[in-house]
């Protein structure tokens, strides 16, 4: 899995050495010279290396949306196999773990059987119960 990173600090409009990108990146030296490898614009050729920020932000932005494995309705995403799985038997249960935070549908991976965990809004159910057999389990309270 790849490092986790913060962009929150970066400003697109300022020019950061490597060790101060690492810095308001949260991550270390190392990994933003390896981003530099992969393709991260840089100022010019010259040393010290320098990023703008927009740069940085373009390429991090990029990366991460390159990460993401967007699940098809009544698709899990299963941490063991780390990839988006059907449950098992296309069997799933509906729980609400709190009044306020919607609910969560548990099944087992259709590969290794491993149970799989998605949040789900109440109101998406219909869609859910056209493609998955969910079985409603009530509201489970701490
Ligand atoms: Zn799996």
């Amino acid at each position: 899995m790849a490092t986790r990173f913060k962009t929150r600090g970066i400003k697109a409009n300022q020019a950061y050495y490597v060790h101060e990108l690492a810095d308001v990146a949260c991550v270390s030296v190392a990994t933003v010279r390896s981003w530099l490898k992969a393709g991260m614009g840089r100022v010019d050729r010259n040393r010290p290396t320098m990023v703008l920020g927009f740069q940085a932000l373009e390429f991090l932005k990029a990366r991460r949306n390159k990460a993401k494995q967007p699940l098809k309705v009544g698709e899990f995403y299963c941490f063991r196999c780390k990839g988006p799985r059907k449950p098992l038997g296309a069997m799933t249960d509906y729980y609400e773990p709190s009044a306020t935070a919607g609910g969560c549908l548990k099944a087992l991976c259709d590969e290794c059987e491993c149970p799989c965990n998605r949040n789900v809004s109440a109101s998406d159910l219909p869609a859910i119960r056209k493609v998955l057999d969910v079985a409603i389990r009530g509201i489970q309270r701490p």
